[in-house]
């Protein structure tokens, strides 16, 4: 099998799999036409081992190895929707976002086709890797990654219009939110035990906090890691 007929799943999954997956989205309250695009165009069985492969369109988190997980469709889309709010297509074009916990890079593709830039920060280095081998395979030349701990940030690219965590810190990572531009948005899980999804905006009298809804993530974990002995 060439490289175009492994991006597109030929013979592994039909259009219509795929296409179910984005209408339960929908179901689900997605309503954001720019990511039910996304999530139709980038194709998430490219993320997972051949042997998962298979299952890449049912709107489950799926392992990806060193005991972490490529997170669930719904997830993905419900982050960028409300990482990209009510911004209107010129300025979200124009986003530079950090994530942090880039795994497989299915959320980082995702974004990248959606906004100007992506800076993606990920611990455990054959993760990184291999998604940044799927940037290049999908001609995703507006993301750039590095292994690092992603409680940092990345200084020398903040300021960022957006901010996107997808691994669970206990609290909020004061260090990033100094990275975000006046007007930033900052979307994570944030909890241990019982986690809620959270959307902080900086506005005129600081930070305001939302709670979205009722979610479970991986632990947001410091320091960076080699991937031996996971
Ligand atoms: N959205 C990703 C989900 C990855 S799971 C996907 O769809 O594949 C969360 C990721 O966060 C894991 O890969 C984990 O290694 C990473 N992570 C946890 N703590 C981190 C930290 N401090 N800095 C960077 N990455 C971290």
């Amino acid at each position: 099998m060439n490289n175009s007929q492994r991006i597109a799943g030929i013979g592994m999954t039909s259009q219509r799999t795929r296409e179910r997956l984005i209408q339960r989205l929908q179901e689900q309250g997605i309503q954001h036409p720019a990511v039910l695009d996304a999530l139709r165009q980038i194709p998430r069985h490219l993320f997972l081992d051949e042997a998962m492969a298979h299952r890449a369109y049912e709107d489950t988190a799926l392992p990806i190895g060193y005991q972490q997980t490529l997170s669930q469709p719904y997830i993905v889309a419900r982050m960028s929707e409300l990482l990209l709010g009510d911004t209107q297509p010129a300025g979200y074009r124009a986003m530079k976002i950090l994530e942090i916990g880039s795994g497989s890079g299915y959320q980082s593709a995702v974004l990248a086709s959606m906004v100007g830039e992506v800076f993606a920060l990920e611990r455990i280095k054959p993760l990184l890797l291999a998604a940044r081998k799927r940037m290049r395979q999908l001609k995703l030349r507006n993301v750039q990654m590095r292994h690092a701990d992603g409680l940092e940030g990345w200084h020398a690219q903040a300021p960022f219009d957006g901010i996107l965590i997808a691994a669970a810190p206990d609290r909020i990572p004061q260090t990033l939110l100094s990275q975000l531009v006046p007007g930033g948005r900052m979307v994570l899980p944030l909890g241990s035990r019982s986690q809620k999804l959270v959307v902080i905006e900086q506005g005129e009298q600081g930070f305001a906090q939302r709670e979205i809804e009722s979610v479970r993530f991986v632990p947001l974990l410091p320091g960076v890691s080699s991937g031996r002995g996971l």
